[in-house]
């Protein structure tokens, strides 16, 4: 069916973390791949993340902590989620799913379903990074939770007991043993909890295109288009791009934020929203010690991650929809605690600002797997806070499922229709 190559073909929307792994993983299974994608590097979700990798990264952004938090939330009133009036319209349906998702038992649910996934994450990486002699960009010095009083320190207890029970290891640093692992804080945190497993890379967009260029040099083929109309046809799928048709015997759908309008075409319709996310790209501050490792500011809400040569600094949610133009405003006001903590210039320099949609399901869990009416269409996206890490793991589990080989996660929880 593929008019490239005899071999089964398999056309991949997006060409960001998730889907560059979908065809990294496929290729190497010896099937012809063709991804195609709209965007620039700076366009995907996968260029400006924080690039953590950690095996714990398991919790789903609803909790049940969340009910005694709604008025803080709905007046805007915390910097790490804001909720964008203008678009609740479009948020509406999505927010009504996630607060049922607020409680006790389907957090864990949603635990266990993502531990397998997260846990599997730095290995996946660190073979794609060995094939493009990229092994520098993978750091590991674990990564910090930072808490600013006891009573901060203690709303973690839950978090420390699923983190126990699910193997994944952490030391708790109190101020001055804080101090010593990373002098670069100024700021005398009460306690902080040491993720020591976790990877941070330094940059993602660095990695992202390294994979991209192993992709091609391997044959497979990159095209430049806007997938605009999927239509099922007799043994293929047909593309409808805005430079181009194209004809594949199955479709992968990776387009991060901007998957569900491909998928409703086929009569599927998955919550999803943007997370957006915001970062600044600042210098490294001249004198003293620079931060070795990323760290998470729990109750001022950014996340800072050391890059190559500069400081990443990252803001919380945004629920908004994915078109939505960019308000940096939840930066604006975590700076001057990120400031003082960091040892950051006194005001904020705005130039290299950067916004990007996690692609968020009510649930926080990916959508993977077969279409269940379409078998020549296949889900990989919805991945949330945690696509950068898992993007090749879920490579891997496409391929399989492609390939009809036995997976190993269970991605029940993650079918493409429990919503
Ligand atoms: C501020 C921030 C911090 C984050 N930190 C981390 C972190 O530390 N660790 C982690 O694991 N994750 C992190 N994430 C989440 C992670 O970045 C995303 O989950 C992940 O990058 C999603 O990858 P993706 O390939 O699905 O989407 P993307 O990287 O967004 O790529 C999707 C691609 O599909 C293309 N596309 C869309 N529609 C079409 C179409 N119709 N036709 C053709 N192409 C199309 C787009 O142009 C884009 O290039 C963070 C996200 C943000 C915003």
């Amino acid at each position: 069916m593929d008019p490239y190559s005899s071999s089964p073909a398999v056309t991949i929307i997006g060409g960001g973390m998730v889907g560059t792994a979908c065809g990294l993983a496929l290729q190497e299974r010896g099937l012809s791949v063709t991804i195609i994608d709209a965007g620039s590097e700076r366009d995907k979700a996968s260029f400006g993340n924080a690039g953590v990798i950690s095996n714990g990264s398991i919790f789903p952004m609803a909790s049940p902590g969340i009910w005694k938090q709604l008025l803080r939330y709905a007046l805007n009133r915390d910097n790490g989620l804001r909720l964008r009036y203008g678009d609740l319209p479009f948020l509406a349906p999505w927010l009504l799913r996630f607060l049922a998702n607020a409680n006790t038992q389907r957090r864990e649910n949603a635990v266990e379903a993502l531990v397998p996934l997260t846990a599997q994450a730095l290995s996946y990486h660190q073979k794609w990074a060995q094939r493009t002699n990229s092994e520098h960009l993978i750091r590991q010095e674990g990564w910090l939770r930072l808490y600013r009083s006891a009573e901060g320190f203690a709303s973690s207890a839950a978090d420390r007991q699923l983190f126990e029970r699910h193997g994944v290891k952490f030391e708790v640093l109190d101020t001055q043993t804080l101090h010593e692992l990373e002098p670069a804080l100024q700021h005398p945190f009460h306690r902080a909890l040491w993720l020591t497993e976790t990877a941070t890379v330094a940059t993602p967009g660095e990695l992202l295109a390294a994979y991209q260029q192993l992709f091609q040099q391997q044959g497979g083929r990159w095209v430049s288009d806007h997938v605009q109309q999927l239509h099922i046809a007799e043994g293929h799928v047909q593309l409808y791009g805005k430079q181009q048709h194209y004809k594949s015997q199955t479709v992968v759908l990776a387009a991060g934020a901007l998957s569900t309008p491909l998928c409703q075409q086929l009569g599927y319709r998955i919550p999803m929203v943007a997370e957006r996310g915001y970062h600044l790209s600042l210098p490294m501050p001249e004198d003293g010690p620079v931060l070795r490792r990323a760290v998470y500011d729990v109750a001022a809400g950014y996340v800072a991650a050391p890059m190559q040569d500069q400081l990443r600094l990252l803001s919380g949610v945004e629920l908004a929809h994915p078109q939505s133009r960019a308000n940096p405003i939840q930066l604006e006001r975590l700076y001057p605690a990120a400031r003082e903590a960091l040892g950051l210039a006194p005001t904020m320099d705005s130039s290299q600002l950067w916004s990007g949609n996690r692609p968020s399901t009510p649930d926080s869990l990916p959508v993977l797997g077969f279409a269940p009416r379409h078998q020549q269409v296949l889900c990989a996206f919805g991945h949330g806070h945690i696509g950068f890490s898992t993007g090749p793991i879920t490579g891997e589990l496409i391929a399989r499922l492609i390939c009809r080989e036995h997976l190993p996660v269970d991605i029940h929880p993650f079918r493409v229709d429990r919503f």
